[in-house]
């Protein structure tokens, strides 16, 4: 149904702004918000500006749920990492979304990367991801054969989940509990009003405008566009998005999958990404990658001209790799806050009330480990409205 109509409806019947609350986004953060604020007392309205959910970021992505290692403590990145994967767990484990948890090793290819094992081993624990456990080369053998390093740190809270299947149980969620949603249908413009915003939109039959009280900007890639359609200038609020793209190249081995669980390699210094790493799907198949490139503009294209690169940093993990079993995949882009080379950035969530702005909730830099913590990011949402 066109929001059009069903505004004019309600309009007719009650006099309240169209909308209690519209959530810009259906990747995965958009719909786990969806799905905890849907209720039959309020109506929820999801605008998407593609055919369906999830065809962005929330698709092109290692689906690793991630333990929350690597981010200084009591950041939102850390805390929201966390407790989203207990609340994936549980989600898992409730509503029957396939998922994995075979932990992760963090391996150290030298003796020089055992204390950036140690300094992870404690980032972690202060995190509170308190199962971790620092393994010798003997006892890194003995778990991945085909893995070659001087030590390794074991993450066995670390699992793996098919991106789609958990997008499909918010979505249903979030329809069980009255939510609408409008694909095809892009937001153009966010203006303030009395009571809240008036909010313009484009589908295929032209633009319209309605109201509401609330606005949630969860657009990944666009989010700092989104931000900028209120009035925000985005270089002075430090909302700028920079892409960062990440190629994957996928392992057709013959024979068992080398690994078992996912590989890394000690993270990159430049926190650009988390280093090429050797990831089980789902499905069992094997994917290397992501590497992390800043570009100027959004395509997901991989060359094979990659494929050496790929090939000489797993290699450093699994020497048995073979250059002829890999094959460009797929990518996926980053919506970093960071520009290349600046330093770490947290997730930018909040509620613009100091700009004046109290009920445009503003998401941004919601790059890993943004799958991992969307449910926690939907009920820090549901606490800050
Ligand atoms: C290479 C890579 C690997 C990753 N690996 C992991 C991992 O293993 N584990 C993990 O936890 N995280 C991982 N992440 C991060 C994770 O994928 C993201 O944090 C998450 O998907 C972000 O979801 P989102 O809903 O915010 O954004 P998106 O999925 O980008 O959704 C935003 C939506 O907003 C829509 N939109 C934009 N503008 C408008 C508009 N004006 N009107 C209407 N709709 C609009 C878009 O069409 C899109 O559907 C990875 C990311 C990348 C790039």
């Amino acid at each position: 149904m066109r929001l059009k109509n069903l505004n004019n409806e309600t309009k007719r019947c009650n006099n309240l702004p169209d909308a209690d609350i519209v959530i810009a986004g259906a990747g995965v953060v958009g719909l786990a918000i969806a799905s905890r604020l849907a209720s039959p007392s309020r109506r929820v309205f999801i605008l998407e500006k593609n055919f369906s959910f999830g065809q962005e970021t929330s698709s092109h992505n290692s689906g690793v749920i991630h333990s929350g290692i690597y981010y200084p403590e009591n950041s939102l990145k850390a805390r929201m990492c966390t407790r989203g994967r207990e609340l994936l767990y549980e989600i898992c484990r409730t509503r029957g979304v396939p998922c994995l948890k075979p932990g992760k090793i963090i391996v150290a290819t030298g003796e020089d990367e055992i204390g950036q094992l140690e300094a992870l081993f404690n980032q972690g624990m202060a995190n509170g991801v308190t199962d971790l456990k620092l393994l010798s080369r003997r006892q890194l053998r003995t778990l991945e054969p085909n893995v070659e390093g001087s030590g390794a740190l074991l993450s066995p809270s670390t699992g793996i989940i098919e991106p789609f299947a958990l997008m499909n149980c918010f979505l249903q969620q979030a329809r069980e509990g009255g939510a609408v949603f409008a694909f095809r249908t892009e937001v153009t413009g966010l203006e303030k009003s009395a009571d809240g915003f008036t909010v313009s939109v484009k589908d295929s039959q032209g633009s319209f405008t309605f109201d509401t009280h609330v606005f949630i900007n969860s657009c990944g890639l666009y989010s700092d566009r989104t931000a900028e359609l209120a009035g925000i200038d985005i270089d002075s609020a430090k909302y700028r998005i920079h892409y960062c793209k990440g190629h994957y190249f996928m392992l057709k081995h013959r024979g068992p999958p080398p690994v078992s669980r996912p590989v890394y390699p000690v993270p990159e210094t430049d926190g650009a990404g988390l280093g090429i790493h050797i990831t089980p799907d789902i499905e069992g198949n094997i994917r290397l990658g992501p590497d992390a490139l800043y570009v100027s503009s959004i395509s997901y294209g991989v060359a094979d001209s990659g494929r050496e690169a790929f090939w000489k940093s797993a290699r450093r993990l699994v020497p048995g790799i073979d250059i002829n079993e890999l094959f460009p995949d797929f990518a996926g882009i980053r919506p970093k806050l960071q520009a290349e080379g600046e330093g770490f950035r947290d997730f930018v969530i909040t509620n613009e009330r100091e700009r004046g702005l109290p009920g445009l909730i503003n998401l941004l830099g919601i790059e890993s480990p943004g799958l991992t913590s969307a449910p926690a990011i939907a009920e820090y949402i549901s606490g800050i409205i």
